[in-house]
């Protein structure tokens, strides 16, 4: 093993720590090594995954817009059985890239930043500092405890799995509509939660500083403590993008209260009365719940009213906003800051298998987010066996041509990566290289 690598005993997944360090030990008992050698070497995109994280500067490349050692400069990292974690490595091209996880077959592998020298020669370079890496968000399912009763930690379920849906749909809109963001790629986390990967060149650039901005400015839900009072607080006028938000989840709120029951026992409806701060619309409503039955959409009903009451009555109400504080609060993305505050942050590379489910992390349209079913989504098992039974079944001298992915349940998730994200990041890349060139009067 090279000695410019950095191997600690202390494997854990980046993503679920909630303070980027690492400190949660991932055991890898489940996955066998001969089922990561099959994925590597005949379903793994290495291909696609190399063009995305070249941004078209290929080694062999000879445009003058073209940096031959950006994909060198890259760091990813592997967890290795017996929890094993390498950070630094380093790969040349499209070939070390895919020859590193055939020798290692790793566990689970992380994507860094780029850096200003290749990550292997940290140790060497003096002023080693990463100069760009993909905007990142991770929001994660165990965050959402207190407005779930469906499930709780790690698990997921239909029901909740809704919050993923309205957090990639929100998030999406935001960063496309007040950032100007085109080149998003959503990943499913394997297991309880999804990851976004902002590509554009300005997202990229960003420093630390603005990576925090960002952040801030996406982060209505503020969280913490038991008050949910506390969690979202919005001025008046409510902000023009908690406005757009507010059109995406308000519709889902009364559905997602009924289904969950948030409203149902005098112990659910408290909390979310807790977020009103009139006292006497509290007391008000508790003592009508408690007096006769009255179903989810009469009690949001009657919430609306006696708001909209208050604030008809009174000069500078407080409850103004209320209602849409309430709502945000259960469905407005709740990002982990941590993760993309820091160009130096690591997080699961897209089509890592996550070590717990054995799932794969596909990508996810979020243009038609809804029809995302996680439990669809393909385990390395799943994969070899499509593999095997398509050779026994449909093995014909036409389809041996096929590349190995479209003979599984990736297809369509590959299909997905390179339509909906790659082809359109290439083309605007090399539409700004020939601007810039015939700007400055460069020949390609
Ligand atoms: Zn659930």
């Amino acid at each position: 093993m090279p000695q410019t690598e950095n191997v600690q005993n202390s494997a854990m997944e980046l993503d679920d720590t909630k303070d980027g360090k690492h400190s949660k030990k991932q055991s890898f008992s489940g996955i066998r090594d001969e089922t990561l050698k099959l994925y590597y070497e005949r379903l793994f995109p290495f291909g696609p995954m190399y063009r995305w994280l070249s941004y078209c500067n290929m080694v062999e490349g000879d445009d003058p817009l073209n940096e031959k050692d950006f994909f060198m400069r890259r760091e990813f990292s592997f967890t290795l059985a017996g929890d094993i974690y390498i950070r630094y490595l380093t790969f040349k091209n499209l070939k070390e890239y895919k020859d590193a996880y055939l020798k290692r077959l790793p566990h689970k592998t992380d994507i860094g930043a780029v850096f200003n020298a290749p990550p292997k020669h940290h140790n060497a370079v003096s002023s080693f500092k990463p100069v760009e890496k993909e905007l990142v968000f991770d929001i994660d399912m165990t965050d959402y405890d207190d407005v779930r009763t469906c499930c709780s930690g790690a698990k997921i379920c239909p029901l909740c799995w809704k919050l993923m849906t309205v957090a990639i749909k929100v998030l999406d809109h935001a960063l496309r509509n007040d950032f100007g963001f085109k080149h998003l790629l959503w990943v499913y986390s394997g297991r309880r939660g999804v990851h976004c990967w902002v590509c554009d060149d300005r997202a990229r650039k960003l420093q630390d500083g603005g990576r925090a901005a960002v952040v801030q400015y996406l982060s209505a839900y503020t969280g913490g403590g038991a008050e949910k009072a506390q969690k979202v607080k919005l001025r008046d006028p409510i902000h023009p993008s908690l406005a757009q938000a507010l059109e995406v989840v308000e519709p889902e709120f009364e559905q997602y209260c009924e289904e969950q029951g948030l409203l149902e026992t005098q112990d659910r409806w408290t909390q979310i009365l807790a977020m009103i701060p009139e006292a006497g619309i509290r007391q008000e409503l508790d003592e009508q719940w408690r007096n006769s039955f009255r179903n989810t959409a009469a009690k949001i009903a009657d919430i609306k009213k006696a708001i909209r009451k208050n604030i008809s009555q009174t000069k500078f109400s407080k409850v103004r906003n209320t209602y849409e504080e309430i709502v945000l609060a259960h469905l407005y993305p709740r990002l982990d800051v941590n993760v993309s505050k820091g160009m130096n942050h690591l997080l699961k590379s897209p089509w890592s298998v996550h070590p717990k489910t054995g799932r794969v992390c596909v990508p996810i349209d979020p243009d038609k987010c809804e029809d995302f079913d996680p439990f669809a989504v393909p385990t390395i098992d799943d994969l070899i066996r499509d593999i095997n039974s398509f050779s026994k079944d449909e093995g014909t001298t036409d389809s041996a041509n096929l590349p190995d992915y479209q003979k599984t349940r990736m297809a369509p998730y590959v299909e997905c990566f390179k339509k909906k994200f790659l082809q359109p990041l290439q083309t605007s890349i090399r539409a700004r290289r020939r601007e810039i060139a015939t700007k400055f009067d460069m020949t390609f």
